[in-house]
């Protein structure tokens, strides 16, 4: 079995993983909020610029990452921009999943009134929160590597996407991802 995924990983995949990608997985992890917020942000307006699938999620890291390192008015515009892509890309249960986050993340830290306004936004720009909600996100899922084998970023059992039952795509390099072997 793992033999067979490597190959297939490394036949679409191997070499085409950006250096600036598991850099700033690196730092992310490591905790350098704000250098990992700096990586994420670059690497967002260019996959933004040629339209890339992964930008909503690029630019919600980089909101993130600036949230941990504390420094909110630097994370909301990355956040707002993850989040209106999500929306208008019509990812209505990517965009349920990332507002939790975000909304989790901000009263976390005691940023309610931001929380309160990002919300308000997203109303305005997204169809009734209760016409979306009512998705309902599969319920078991196989247990993922904490971390993607090929470019390092953590990985969400709720951010990925499911290619089959056994098999999630990295969110950030595309990458398929097993079931560890125990
Ligand atoms: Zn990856």
């Amino acid at each position: 079995m793992r033999r067979i995924f490597r190959r297939q990983a490394r036949k679409g995949f191997a070499g085409h993983i950006p250096p600036i990608l598991q850099e700033a997985n690196l730092a992310f992890d490591k905790g350098e909020y704000g250098r990992a917020g700096e990586l994420f942000e670059q690497i967002a307006q260019t996959a933004d610029a040629r339209g890339g699938p992964r930008a909503p999620l690029f630019h919600l890291q980089a909101g993130h990452a600036r949230i941990y390192a504390g420094q909110t008015a630097l994370g909301i515009p990355s956040i707002k921009r993850g989040l209106s892509l999500l929306a208008e890309r019509q990812q209505y249960q990517r965009l349920i999943q990332a507002r939790r986050r975000v909304l989790a993340e901000f009263k976390e830290r005691g940023l309610n009134e931001e929380a309160a306004a990002i919300d308000a936004w997203l109303k305005s720009i997204s169809p009734e929160s209760s016409e979306i909600d009512t998705q309902i996100p599969p319920s078991k899922k196989p247990v993922l590597p904490t971390h993607c084998p090929q470019c390092g970023a953590a990985l969400r059992p709720d951010e990925v996407e499911w290619l089959d039952a056994v098999t999630a795509e990295c969110g950030y390099c595309g990458s398929p991802v097993r079931e560890e072997d125990s």
